[in-house]
């Protein structure tokens, strides 16, 4: 589903990725956990071209994304992106929100929008606030918004940039069950968290990055339980 090969990304004379290769295959949830700026987002941006990549190749469903002739509308359709800041339009309904894209970008008429929108809110429990906008919800429901505004599109993968890195505590846990449930679906999933107890549940493979690398990588069990590297041992071991 996602192949990314040896990817560099240079910030003037900042050498933010050295080199990252990573396999994500279809229905799998892949969690990326590491010190913040190690390059994860990096990572992420690369993945729906909001950053270009200095070098490397990074395929989805086989498709080369740098290509030249890459749609970056049809891309970014096939590639959802969640983001910490749930950058919805606060002057949009709920349901406005979810079907912009579809509408705008997809060119599907406004009654079968409503439709996969009213569908997409069913799936992250957010039906019943379709008329709402997004200043009357709390942070773990605008985030769930999002994540319907994601699903609504059909991407072939979602990436999610530490979704629950701004919501406060008692808001955490449901966003987490959402993320789980649409795991159980199908959908491919990479997400970079720092929610530990989710990554060793909920994930296929963890990945470790520190300093622009993937340091380490394996199942769950692997990697929280018998970590290979010093730098992975003294990564877990500062969170407690
Ligand atoms: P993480 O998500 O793991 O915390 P980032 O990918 O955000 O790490 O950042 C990795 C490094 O890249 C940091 O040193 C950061 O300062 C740098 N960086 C990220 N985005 C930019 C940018 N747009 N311009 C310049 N440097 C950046
Ligand atoms: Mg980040």
């Amino acid at each position: 589903m996602l192949d990314i090969n040896d990817l560099h990304k240079t910030y003037g004379d900042n050498h933010v990725l050295k080199g990252v290769s990573l396999s994500v295959r279809k229905g799998e949830l892949v969690s990326i956990i590491g010190p913040s700026g190690s390059g994860k987002s990096t990572l992420l941006r690369c993945c729906n071209r909001m950053e270009h990549a200095s070098s490397g190749q990074i395929l989805v469903e086989g498709q080369d994304i740098n290509a030249a002739d890459a749609k970056l509308d049809k891309l970014r359709q096939r590639i959802g992106m969640v983001f910490q800041a749930f950058n919805l339009y606060p002057h949009l309904s709920v349901r406005d929100n979810v079907t912009l894209a579809l509408r705008k970008v997809k060119k599907i008429p406004r009654a079968q929008a409503n439709e996969i929108a009213e569908r997409a809110l069913t799936r992250v429990g957010m039906a019943h606030k379709a008329d709402a906008y997004p200043g009357q919800l709390s942070g773990g429901q605008q985030q769930r918004v999002g994540i319907a505004r994601s699903i609504a599109l059909e991407p072939a993968i979602i990436l999610f940039d530490e979704p629950t890195s701004a919501l406060d505590p008692e808001m955490v846990d449901g966003v987490l069950q959402v993320m789980r449930e649409l795991r159980e679906t199908g959908i491919t999933m990479v997400v970079v968290t720092h929610e530990m107890a989710f990554a060793r549940a909920a994930s296929d493979s963890v990945v470790f990055m520190d300093g622009g690398v993937v340091v380490e990588a394996g199942t769950p069990d692997e990697l929280f339980g018998a970590p290979k590297h010093a730098r992975t041992t003294a990564f877990l071991s500062r969170l407690g």
